[in-house]
């Protein structure tokens, strides 16, 4: 079983993938394209939670084939967004990381029944709480367990579509013994401003990156617009290295 820890030796830790799993071709094409890169985990999610009822919700357990076919020829980990615990017996044999979306920071029976389970948590930061409020739902979990992510909170700052508060996610990290990783994709919404918002975050030592990366970001059934192409996110990483080398010692 993949623990927490085992998973936070990789430095940084780089989580990519399209926003959502939409078909076997486009899973198979975005993870064969982000494997040789040294990319560590794979985001595949299932279930989307979404503002309106009217957009595209995810393709389910239709997925889970695809993607496990995927962890066999590419030896990728996989993280999963969990949206209803019924979800969470689902992912068994699928995903080895389960992941808490910001809408779902406090939905407290959620956390509840996910203390119950033994795979490492990313719970990301719901965008009106506090820092105090993360830890305490990571509590819920099990803090041991959990990696946070700082995924951009509402402020009086409307520029972009969140602020991605990096002054939290340190004082998690430093003051309170967190692993922290950033998402500059939701934080910003905007694909041109991806690289350098990622760049900052492990500029400030963060403890690693989630990306969203689609083979065809124009087309991508959510999220289009902040989207970045393998090509893209493959310079980007190369410089995320160096800057995340320079920024903590560690090569
Ligand atoms: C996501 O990571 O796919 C997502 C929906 O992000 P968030 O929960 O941070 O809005
Ligand atoms: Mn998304």
């Amino acid at each position: 079983m993949l623990t927490r820890d085992e998973l936070l030796k990789h430095k940084p830790l780089i989580m990519a993938g399209p926003c959502a799993v939409e078909s076997k071709e486009q899973i198979t094409s975005i993870a064969e394209a982000l494997a040789p890169m040294g990319v560590h985990v794979l985001r595949s999610q299932f279930w989307k939670p979404r503002t309106s009822a009217a957009d595209f919700q995810g393709v389910g357990e239709a997925g889970f084939a695809w993607v496990r076919e995927i962890k066999e020829k590419t030896g990728l980990l996989v993280a999963t967004e969990i949206v209803d615990k019924d979800h969470i017996p689902l992912t068994h044999g699928t995903s080895d990381i389960l992941w808490v979306g910001a809408r779902n920071m406090q939905n407290f029976e959620l956390l509840k029944a996910l203390a119950k389970d033994d795979r490492p948590v990313i719970l990301k930061r719901g965008f009106i709480n506090t820092m105090k409020e993360w830890l305490a739902s990571a509590d819920y979990i099990g803090r041991e367990r959990v990696i946070l992510c700082e995924r951009g909170v509402r402020t009086g700052a409307d520029s972009m579509r969140f602020t991605l508060d990096i002054n939290s996610a340190l004082v998690a990290k430093h003051d309170h013994g967190m692993p922290v990783i950033a998402d500059p994709s939701h934080t910003t919404g905007r694909r041109d401003m991806v690289p350098a918002m990622t760049l900052a975050s492990v500029a400030a030592g963060l403890d690693g990156i989630v990306v969203e990366v689609h083979n065809d970001p124009e087309n991508a059934l959510s999220d289009s617009k902040q989207q970045i192409t393998p090509e893209t996110f493959k310079d980007l990483l190369d410089k995320v290295r160096k800057v995340y080398a320079i920024a903590t010692g560690i090569a």
